[in-house]
């Protein structure tokens, strides 16, 4: 894919493949693969874990009651999900919302690795485990949620996933707390961006 294409393009197309993948075997029962959205400079990425029954229906990404819960939680910070990057470790649905399987987060890493490097967003937000281990293998959840670390030149904060919140009283009142953070992690990814460290992505995206 295109050095050089304006990023939205290069987007467009990474979507283009997403649909037609079938790379694991998540892409037999799916109806819609869910490549994610956003703009193509969204500051912000968030990540979930994958696509639930109305997001494969729909081929957007948190479209439920996750989704809606996610849209309140923006808004509390002054976002709508418009001004976002939202998408999943992976694109396809896992089977009655199954945990995705590590063959299946793996041959679809390429796709997630490639829309942060496009959009090169100054924070992430992983919501849910399967996208915390990515940046924070071996991390307990409930050890570094709504704590902001710096990774590879961008802030990244593992936040519980909006769905365990809505099932769980206690959590939706961590989340609601931890979203809380974004305030000034925004105010201060508004600021003149700092020198881009490709040694330190490097690193980071290996983790993948
Ligand atoms: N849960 C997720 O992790 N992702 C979605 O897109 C919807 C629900």
């Amino acid at each position: 894919m295109g050095e050089g294409m304006p990023a939205d393009t290069e987007l467009r197309a990474l979507a283009a493949t997403i649909q037609s993948c079938t790379d694991c075997q998540l892409h037999q029962a799916r109806k819609l693969a869910v490549p994610g959205e956003g703009p193509a400079d969204s500051a912000v990425m968030f990540i979930g874990e994958g696509p639930g029954f109305h997001e494969n229906e729909q081929g957007r990404p948190f479209v439920g009651a996750a989704g809606r819960f996610l849209e309140e939680l923006l808004a509390s910070v002054g976002l709508t999900r418009q001004q976002v990057f939202i998408c999943n470790v992976v694109k396809c649905r896992p089977p009655g919302n199954r945990d995705p399987l590590p063959e299946e987060t793996d041959a679809c890493a390429k796709y997630l690795e490639a829309q942060i490097r496009i959009i090169h967003p100054r924070i992430i937000v992983t919501l849910g485990r399967f996208s915390m281990a990515r940046f924070f293998p071996g991390a307990r959840i409930s050890a570094i949620h709504g704590k902001a670390r710096q990774i590879g030149g961008r802030t990244v904060v593992a936040m519980y996933h909006p769905a365990a919140a809505l099932h769980q009283p206690s959590l939706r009142t961590t989340v609601e707390a931890d979203f809380a953070v974004l305030g000034p992690l925004l105010q201060a990814a508004a600021a003149p961006p700092a020198e881009p460290d490709p040694a330190a992505d490097a690193k980071q995206l290996s983790l993948f």
